[in-house]
């Protein structure tokens, strides 16, 4: 019997599906023909199995390397119901027992060992002697210094999985990673191209809209009403605004958790399994929360503040519907989160190239938040994904249905010429003040309103230029770059904006719109 057809009996008998999931199959099959494999997968898409059905056919043992300590115990056990032998080794293990396991590793009597990248290092000398036939590097993406998720300790890993005896192979999974951070995987890990598996990062049961200008608070409140025993996730960017949430919903006597770093460990553990186990169906968290959590019945991820990036919300917003039922994903949208953004991102100690690159992955979610294509696409593109066809039912996907577009090719073009003769060094808030017509003394102490642009646009608001801006940016209008002086988001024109100077393009848009479509409420989940 061939070995794909073992893995296929072992799902069915031991782990009781009745088919592989997209990529699962390819992934297996290269691990057990002997390829160092890079597997890229949706959250929730079934990456565990890619490695536990191989560590149960090969030889040696499987070494899976996971910076997710608080999961390994829960995965561990999971196995061992199964009747798998699997341990773990991290820093919540005590010196006796930890010896006791390594001991058992030895006389070959587990299949898997789960174990942290700090511990690596100091279990290389054992690992040397027993014989290790895989090593899964899980959480993939924390190797690379581009990845949202970068870890020192992962940075060791290429290495020391270097002087394992060969032939080891290895198999590197994750939920989100760029061409880029895919790219320096492959690199460390020593994986070829052709052997790197990307499954569809399209979620078709999720449902993602982005709300601007809304009060938080009342939105919330009004969602959890409408959405009764519902389990669902409140992401806010800071420990101080999930506190205040908290308070506000606890009092309001809503069954609702917290979860943030500033808590004790017993704390957090206790808030995520009241969560788990619905005790407390809603918990409202920084993104200190989530990663590995493996909640299944998720109806809704609502995002309070603006994420850092597309990665990063894409696998917070992803913690919805892993059952695969319908669930919803709302990012609730104010400009002055960006400005928290990028406040976080400049007094963090990362050095100033880092810091310009965190930068510009904001940015892309300011193309998300503006953009009027379907929201899932968006998303998908940004991960080199080929684009599908429109999901139909997202935020924009509703609002084209019930809006139709208009020519708003002599904003465009006012705003464009006012970009090009303030010699694109400026950045939008700046083009908006000269656009308006505003008497700031930033404005006039560098004569801008001497331009012949100053004030051509003096009908709208200077918010509603400024979202305007941030549309044509969506719709790649305008790109911007990254001052070298102080890392301001600065705007310049994009060839397709010049073509709409000369006239030779026009542009439609739907009106900017602070309300939501009606058929939004009605297909609410
Ligand atoms: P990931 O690590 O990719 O986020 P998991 O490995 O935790 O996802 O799997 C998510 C869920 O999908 C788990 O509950 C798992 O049991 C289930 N699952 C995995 N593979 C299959 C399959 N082939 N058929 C049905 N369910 C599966
Ligand atoms: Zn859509």
């Amino acid at each position: 019997m061939k070995l794909i057809d073992k893995a296929e009996e072992l799902l069915k008998d031991l782990f009781g599906y009745t088919a592989f999931r997209n990529g699962q199959k390819q992934i297996i099959t290269q691990i057990l023909d002997g390829k160092n494999s890079l597997g890229i997968m949706p959250t929730g898409g079934g990456k565990s199995l890619c490695y536990q059905i191989p560590a149960l056919l090969l030889e040696g043992i499987t070494l899976v390397i996971s910076p997710l300590i608080s999961l390994m115990k829960d995965q561990v056990d999971a196995l061992n119901q199964l009747g798998i032998p699997a341990t773990y080794l991290n820093s919540t293990v005590d010196r006796y027992e930890i010896e006791y396991r390594l001991q058992e590793i030895h006389n070959k009597q587990v299949k898997l060992v789960y174990i942290a990248p700090e511990r690596l290092e100091s279990f290389l000398p054992m690992i040397q002697e027993v014989e290790v036939s895989l090593v899964v590097v899980d959480e993939a993406h924390c190797i690379s210094q581009w990845g949202h998720d970068f870890r020192p300790s992962y940075l060791s890993i290429g290495d020391i999985i270097k002087q394992l005896p060969k032939p080891t192979i290895i198999a590197a999974l994750t939920a989100t990673a760029t061409a880029q951070v895919r790219q320096d995987i492959r690199d460390i890990l020593q994986i070829s191209d052709e052997n790197t598996v990307l499954t569809s990062f399209q979620r078709s049961n999720l449902r993602f809209s982005v709300l601007h200008d809304q009060d938080k608070i009342t939105f919330t409140e009004d969602y959890i009403n409408r959405h009764p025993k519902q389990s669902g996730i409140i992401y806010c960017s800071t420990r101080k605004e999930v506190d205040s949430l908290y308070q506000y919903l606890l009092e309001k006597s809503y069954q609702v958790g917290r979860y943030h770093a500033g808590m004790s460990e017993d704390q957090r553990e206790q808030a995520q399994e009241a969560f788990s186990y619905d005790r407390t169906p809603i918990i409202i968290a920084t993104n200190a929360f989530g990663m590995g959590i493996n909640k299944q019945n998720v109806r809704y991820v609502i995002h309070f503040n603006l994420p850092k990036n597309i990665e990063s919300y894409y696998q917070e917003a992803g913690r919805a519907g892993r059952d695969g039922e319908e669930s919803e994903c709302i990012l609730l949208y104010h400009g002055q989160d960006v400005r928290i953004q990028r406040f976080l991102v400049e007094q963090s100690e990362l050095s100033q190239d880092r810091k310009k690159h965190e930068f510009q992955k904001l940015n892309t979610m300011y193309r998300y938040c503006f953009t009027q294509n379907c929201l899932q696409n968006t998303i998908i593109q940004y991960f080199d994904d080929p684009i599908e066809t429109p999901c139909g039912k997202c935020h924009n996907c509703l609002a084209q249905e019930e809006t139709s577009t208009k020519d708003y090719t002599i904003e465009a073009q006012k705003m464009f010429s006012c970009i090009r003769r303030m010699k694109e060094r400026f950045g939008l808030s700046m083009v908006a003040k000269v656009l308006k017509g505003s008497k700031s003394k930033k404005v006039l102490d560098l004569a801008l309103d001497k331009l012949s642009t100053y004030g051509i646009l003096n009908d709208y608001t200077e918010k509603d230029i400024q979202q305007f801006g941030l549309i044509l940016q969506s719709e790649g209008y305008i790109d911007s770059y990254t001052s070298s002086k102080n890392n301001l988001p600065l705007i310049r024109l994009t060839e397709k904006a010049i073509q709409v100077l000369k006239g030779e393009q026009n542009v439609y848009l739907r009106p900017i719109q602070t309300v939501s479509p009606s058929n939004w409420d009605k297909n609410t989940i």
